[in-house]
């Protein structure tokens, strides 16, 4: 099969579709590769390493649309991108279609067949293309936190571990899915002392067994979670209920409660934050004040870490990739069910529940 990798031209973003070990995988399957010219760059891959993998660099974006059967990107397809999708191609990318009547409209007329990253499941009912993204941004919140907390920042100027003599700041994740246990242990890992608040038993005693010494756990009762949000001096939110914008667990009124100068971390921004005050930040311009407290609420934090980013995500996307590459889509889907949750978009129908009805259309 001939796959094509474009340059993401949606504004910020660093990462690539393909890496040039997952390109090199593909040739070896005997696949043609076709990347865009200074597509890696962002994540650190220049073009001679794809070139060292086997793949054909080629000028623009328009070839590769011309004649690939398959595309692997990273974002959404942007208005220009949709254009040039062509009927039968194969979109192999996220694709977010439930908030985007506009995307799923082009898709839709393009005729395209359309797998989605974020709908793709596993066997235990995780998502295992959205995971990686999650370990990054948990993984890098602690580490934003503690640059918030800094002075000249506007924060407490308190030292994640502190000092002999001066004990370490005090940490609360709430919420200890993905996100929640990384930053947990990253905090933990830097001398904080960490508590993680949620609501489901049977995770904290997962993360009680795996981690107890490492981090306290506590449930996520209104009480506990106000009793130990005054105490932080970083809030780290990471809720999720799937498919619904998150719970506002913080309200601005006990922004007063909480030490001066402390941090939040709102991770879970990108699905309309867990605090009160919390509203989308930009890696350019990321915090901001209310009420003396520092809030972090970059909705895109992968981003920050692009190399990492596309490195951890082509892991993950690589056995997938291939299998569609291997035995086209329809084969692949058919022997995979997890690979068939993924398909969203087929010859202008749209094949994904959850979509159709946040958009009200047919499926
Ligand atoms: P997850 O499903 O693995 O974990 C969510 C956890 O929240 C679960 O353990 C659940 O029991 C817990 N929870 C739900 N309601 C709760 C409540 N009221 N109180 C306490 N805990 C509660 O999800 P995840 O992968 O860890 O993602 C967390 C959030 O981070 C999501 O909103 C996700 O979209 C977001 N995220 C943001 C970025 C970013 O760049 N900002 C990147 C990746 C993920």
């Amino acid at each position: 099969m001939k796959l094509g990798c474009p340059t993401e031209i949606k504004p910020q973003e660093f990462r690539v579709g393909m890496t040039p070990n997952a390109a090199r995988e593909a040739v070896a399957h005997g696949h043609e590769v076709m990347i865009q010219q200074g597509a890696g760059v962002g994540a650190g891959f220049p073009d001679a390493d794809y070139i060292a993998a086997g793949a054909q660099i080629v000028d623009t974006a328009e070839e590769i649309f011309a004649s690939a059967e398959m595309i692997v990107k990273v974002k959404e397809p942007q208005a220009g991108e949709r254009k040039m999708l062509r009927e039968g191609q194969l979109l192999f990318t996220y694709l977010h279609l439930a908030p985007d009547p506009d995307q799923t409209r082009d898709l839709l007329a393009s005729g395209c067949t359309a797998i989605a990253y974020e709908t793709v499941t596993d066997a235990a009912g995780g998502l295992p293309l959205l995971a990686p993204m999650s370990e990054v941004a948990g993984k890098l919140a602690p580490q934003v936190g503690a640059w918030t907390l800094q002075k000249a920042n506007g924060g407490r100027g308190v030292l994640m571990g502190g000092v002999p003599g001066v004990g370490p700041a005090r940490v609360a994740v709430i919420g200890g899915g993905v996100v929640g246990t990384h930053a947990a242990r990253v905090a933990a890992g830097m001398g904080a002392d960490v508590t993680v608040l949620d609501r489901s038993l049977p995770r904290m005693r997962y993360l009680d067994d795996a981690f107890g010494g490492v981090f306290k756990t506590s449930y996520a009762s209104a009480g506990n979670t106000a009793e130990l949000v005054a105490q932080a001096d970083m809030v780290i939110g990471a809720v999720l209920i799937p498919g619904a914008a998150a719970p506002k667990l913080v309200s601005r009124a006990q922004l007063a409660d909480m030490k001066p100068g402390a941090a939040i971390v709102d991770v879970a921004i990108d699905q309309g934050g867990c605090f009160e005050t919390s509203r989308a930040t930009t890696h350019q311009d990321p915090i901001y004040d209310v009420d003396g407290i520092m809030h972090y609420c970059v909705a895109n934090m992968p981003g920050a870490v692009a190399r990492t980013s596309t490195i951890a995500l082509g892991n993950a996307t690589m056995p997938f990739m291939l299998a569609l590459a291997d035995k086209g889509w329809r084969e692949a889907c058919a022997t995979d069910p997890h690979l068939l949750n993924g398909l969203n978009v087929h010859a202008g129908k749209l094949t994904y529940f959850a979509v159709g009805k946040a958009l009200g259309i047919d499926v």
